[in-house]
């Protein structure tokens, strides 16, 4: 049943459960209808049987006249001779009526007046009082019942009224009735399955819009398309909103990578153009030690180019591939600052002064790993970009911003700037400022830095001039506050 389409299992269940109800329906109207007719036709015959009882009178001998057992056609009453006296039966007494028959008996079973069908195979039926009985005589069953009359008869036994009724008419209703649902309930359930094999049908177009636009964006035919399923807000539009939004990523990153790729290979082609020029150039002809000796300088200096392109590269990628998992936890971000400044420092660059002003004790909550590659990165261009013999300034604080708390981390440069145009651009991958080509680098190390206080919910701002050095600043959310109040405060 798996294997076999959605349209397919929902009509199968739906056409099961339409059966099954179309059954229970069926039965449950032939049982209650069989059971209202069977309390119909008791009620008819009990209510007969009742009302003939105050049409019999009896009179002693002596107290009416003696007529004969014969009908009187003034009054339209009937006489019958019984015991010493008479039964007087008034004309309203109903042999049949509404199918029901009804017959005065004496106590030993004897009929003296009335109708009884059945009046043989009910001979041994007992008189009960005021009880309704039934006997299936063939395929037709009798309902009976019994009534005796309160008539001071001479000899004192009593007198019965029975009623018989027969069921055949009503089973023959009855039956028609369930030959009628029977013929119409089918009908009813097949055109609902129809119905139903052609809304399913309907209802699930859109999975199969869905299903051939994946398709045709897995098949690589095109990565711009997306699935439109026309106005609406029911689930199969919500599952198309969410499928194409997964697509908008996907195109995205494939758009990110194939630009990523083509920039390193741009990045990593002039490098080594020139290190297949040089190789050319001194394979051509003879050339004295000092030429050589150029070329291979010239070559190390390229290799080592490609060599930190694909280092950084290789930073990056992994760093975007593993975005979602560095461990967070909460860290001395005033330590960390600290040390990295105080290790580059060390390295005594340009004659460059480190000036740091960092507050103790701001926690945050981040990856150490990555907050140390954005300090080094951000100090280590103020040392590249900065002004020989000049000043960098690292600083932290703790800011209050729109009640909530912020640590600042800033580092400022009094080197060569950035120009306005290009300080929007200098966070791309690969991009370098015209004016920093003199100084080896990637142009990445920024972008890793945008990455990294992304990661951190962090923003980044840049304040720069150019010939007058730059500040980069970024704002660290949700920082908390450490008791220690040792201070990092000094001049490297
Ligand atoms: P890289 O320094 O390796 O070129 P980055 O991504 O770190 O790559 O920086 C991109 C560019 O931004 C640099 O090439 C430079 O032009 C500019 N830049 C970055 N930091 C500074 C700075 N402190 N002062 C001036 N320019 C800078």
């Amino acid at each position: 049943m798996k294997n076999k389409s959605i349209r397919f299992q929902m009509t199968f269940w739906y056409a099961v459960a339409l059966i099954g109800v179309a059954a229970f329906l069926f039965m449950a109207v032939y049982w209650a209808g069989s059971a209202v007719l069977r309390k119909t036709v008791r009620d008819y015959l009990i209510s007969t049987v009742e009302t003939n009882v105050d049409q019999i009178q009896y009179a002693a001998s002596g107290q009416a006249e003696r007529e004969g057992a014969e009908a009187n056609s003034m009054s339209g009453e009937i006489l019958l001779e019984y015991g010493s006296g008479r039964l007087r039966i008034d004309d309203d007494f109903m042999n049949v009526v509404n199918d029901v028959q009804t017959a005065l008996y004496t106590s030993d079973g004897t009929m003296i007046y009335g109708e009884n069908p059945v009046a043989k195979e009910t001979e041994a039926v007992p008189f009960t009082v005021s009880r309704t009985w039934n006997v299936r005589i063939g395929k037709i069953r009798y309902d009976g019942y019994d009534r005796k009359l309160n008539l001071r008869t001479p000899d004192g036994s009593p007198l019965w009224i029975r009623g018989i009724v027969a069921e055949t008419e009503n089973v023959q209703q009855m039956r028609e009735i369930s030959g009628l649902m029977l013929l119409v309930l089918p009908v009813l359930v097949l055109l609902a399955l129809i119905a139903g094999y052609f809304l399913t049908g309907k209802m699930l177009a859109p999975i199969r819009e869905i299903e051939q636009t994946a398709g045709r964006i897995s098949e690589g035919s095109d990565l711009g398309e997306r699935i439109d399923l026309g106005p609406g807000t029911d689930e199969l539009h919500r599952l198309a909103d969410v499928f194409n939004s997964m697509f908008d990523r996907l195109s995205e990153a494939f758009a990110a990578e194939q630009r990523f790729t083509s920039d390193a290979s741009h990045e990593l082609r002039t490098p080594l153009s020139v290190i297949l020029a040089q190789c050319e150039v001194i394979l051509e002809e003879e050339h004295t030690s000092e030429e050589y000796m150029q070329a291979i300088r010239t070559i190390r200096r390229q290799g080592a180019r490609m060599n930190g392109l694909i280092n950084d590269m290789l930073d990056y990628t992994r760093m975007e591939q593993r975005a979602e998992q560095y461990e967070m936890t909460q860290l001395d971000l005033s330590g960390l600052t600290a040390e990295t400044a105080e290790s580059l420092a060390l390295l005594q660059i340009n004659g460059i002064t480190l000036e740091m002003e960092i507050e103790p004790g701001i926690m945050i909550n981040g990856n150490r790993f990555l907050l140390l590659r954005l300090l080094q990165n951000l100090i280590s261009n103020a040392y590249r970009y900065g002004k020989k013999d000049g000043v960098i300034e690292v600083r932290l604080a703790r800011d209050h911003v729109q009640n909530t708390d912020v640590a600042v981390l800033s580092v400022k440069d009094d080197g060569i700037g950035i120009a306005e145009e290009e300080q929007s651009r200098i966070f791309d991958r690969f991009y370098r400022s015209d004016a920093s080509r003199s100084v080896q680098g990637t142009g990445l190390g920024l972008s890793m830095v945008q990455k990294i206080a992304d990661l951190h919910g962090a923003e980044i701002t840049l304040e720069s001039a150019p010939g007058e050095g730059s500040c980069f600043s970024v704002r660290f959310h949700s920082s908390t506050q450490d008791t220690r109040d040792s201070s990092h405060e000094r001049n490297a």
